[in-house]
């Protein structure tokens, strides 16, 4: 194995090739969905950090406070930080 593909963060995927012969390859893994803490989703693109930084930041994430909660997370956390 390449040193390069020694770490977990490659997929192996084990492929047989026309001519017959057992090889693996090696696919990035699939990065998960941006959850909230309670478990709803985020509406935020799913790809590797590398990828994402090339966005821009309007894309990266919503455009309004506490962006890493969901909408009704937001508006309980904004309400218990006034009182
Ligand atoms: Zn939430």
């Amino acid at each position: 194995m390449r040193p390069a593909r020694r770490m977990r963060s490659f997929k192996k995927v084990k492929t047989v090739l026309p001519s017959g012969k057992n090889v693996i390859h090696f696919r990035k893994k699939k990065v998960g969905k941006h959850k909230c803490p309670c478990g709803a989703k985020l509406n935020r693109p799913a790809m590797r950090a590398v990828k994402l930084g090339k966005l821009p930041k309007v894309q990266r994430r919503s455009n309004r406070p506490l962006a890493n909660l969901c909408p009704k997370c937001m508006k309980e956390q904004l309400r218990k930080r006034v009182r």
